[in-house]
């Protein structure tokens, strides 16, 4: 069996023109998703991954879960026999783009001082151009990673994956077999922290709840005395699941980070009052900020239709996020904010994931900044929002979110998320295809 070796350090700029080009060519395949199963162009650009992976010999599959609702997956064989496969994933669809918002074209992919435009160019083309320009590196040098690689390009991760993630997971497992982990976005990027720059590698995601409130009542005319109103009893529960103060509580991954943060400051961590540390880890923020706690967000209100009638029922939407570990708690406690004459009831949900910040794929990530940026420093962080690890971690599969980005300090990444002018510098590219392929550990076929 032949043994990684560091290889040494690959030059900078040494993938900028590959990745720029396949994150263009991917982006100028319009592939929105506007919801439900209403999309464009995932046919298309899954052929694009399909053709590249092809060369590879990774034997990809085009799945379709619908007409015109497209993943790609393929695998590239590991010299490690005895190791796990490991999952790499993205998603290939965007979310849409008002062209009269932005200053270029969303679907142009121009590039302006070297920094490519485009829907796409952070969430997450740019990305799905790292993982495949790393593995072409892979076979045009004659290596191979140490796990076996399954690259997975999902459609339909923009609108929860029912098209792409979910379908597969329930409708082709065996795409999956013998993965254990897996690696995707969003996390990989840079913030400044503490005045150090820190790559963000995620844990965890919070879950979802969409729930459905009804309050039935006695309807009745308008000028009766009436004491059993469903408008009534819906104003109360909504009002006490609105001004509901969620306590702090800390998972793992959100320990974890509040403690090496508070390192960086070089103060301790009061755990009653985190702002301090909220403040220091810069535009990562807007991430973290939501996952240190529950949330239940009142959406939609709806009842009656005279000002003299009043009406049998009232209804409710609900958005909540549990934390991993709180799906119950969650609920039960918005059950009894409502009150027994509210109904609760789900209209989508997600169970929060998390994943543990140790083990061997978690010490190669953070070597691969330490050797590929020496000066910064890795910290954990648990994502506000879902990914299509949420749909892996159905197959037992832990999902971290790490394609790492070196971005300049004032380029603030989750803004660039679903964004106006979502823009990637070429640059911050190749620095990922760069950290990405010491993270898959490759050796010398043969060797
Ligand atoms: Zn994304």
């Amino acid at each position: 069996m032949p043994e990684y070796t560091d290889g040494g350090a690959i030059a900078p700029g040494t993938f900028r023109d590959r990745v720029a080009k396949i994150t263009r060519d991917l982006i100028q395949i319009d592939t929105t998703n506007y919801g439900g199963n209403d999309s464009r162009g995932e046919p298309e650009a899954a052929a694009y991954c399909a053709k590249l992976m092809d060369a590879l010999d990774m034997n990809p599959e085009i799945v379709e879960s619908e007409p015109g609702r497209a993943s790609v997956i393929g695998r590239m064989k590991g010299w490690d026999t005895t190791a796990p496969a490991l999952i790499l994933h993205g998603h290939i669809d965007v979310v849409p783009a008002d062209a009269s918002e932005w200053s270029v074209d969303p679907f142009g992919a121009e590039v302006i001082d070297d920094v490519i435009y485009g829907r796409g160019a952070a969430d997450m083309k740019g990305m799905d151009a790292i993982m495949l320009s790393a593995l072409e590196h892979l076979h045009a040098t004659g290596q191979q990673p140490r796990r076996d690689i399954i690259l997975a390009l999902f459609g339909d991760e923009e609108a929860g994956g029912v098209y792409g993630s979910a379908w597969l997971v329930a409708n082709r497992p065996d795409l999956f077999a013998g993965a254990t982990e897996a690696i995707s976005e969003v996390g990989g990027f840079t913030a400044t922290v503490a005045g150090k720059r820190a790559y963000f590698l995620q844990t965890a995601e919070k879950g979802i709840a969409w729930l459905n409130l009804t309050a039935i009542g006695t309807p009745g005319h308008g000028s009766a005395r009436h004491t059993d109103n469903a408008v009534t009893k819906m104003a109360d529960a909504m009002s006490a699941i609105g001004h509901h103060q969620w306590p702090l509580h800390y998972t793992d991954t959100t320990r974890q980070l509040m403690e090496e943060v508070s390192e960086l400051m070089g103060v301790t961590f009061d755990d009653s009052d985190p702002s301090p540390q909220l403040a220091a880890i810069g535009s990562a923020v807007t991430f973290v900020g939501s996952t240190l706690s529950n949330s239940s967000n009142p959406t939609g209100l709806t009842s009656g239709y005279k000002h003299n009638v009043i009406p049998g029922k009232a209804e409710a939407t609900l958005d909540a996020r549990p934390l991993p570990g709180q799906d119950e708690h969650l609920l039960e406690t918005i059950r009894s904010l409502a009150g027994d004459d509210v109904q609760v009831t789900y209209e989508h949900g997600r169970q929060a994931i998390e994943a543990p910040y140790s083990g061997a794929l978690v010490e190669a990530m953070i070597d691969a900044i330490a050797q590929e940026d020496p000066e910064a420093v890795v910290l954990p962080f648990m994502m506000s929002g879902g990914t299509d690890n949420n749909a892996l971690s159905q197959l037992g599969i832990a999902g971290y979110g790490f394609i790492p980005l070196q971005l300049p300090p004032d380029l603030e990444f989750p803004k660039l998320f679903h964004g106006i002018d979502e823009r990637m510098p070429i640059d911050s590219l190749d620095f990922g295809v760069r950290a990405l392929l010491r993270i898959l550990e490759p050796a010398q076929n043969g060797s």
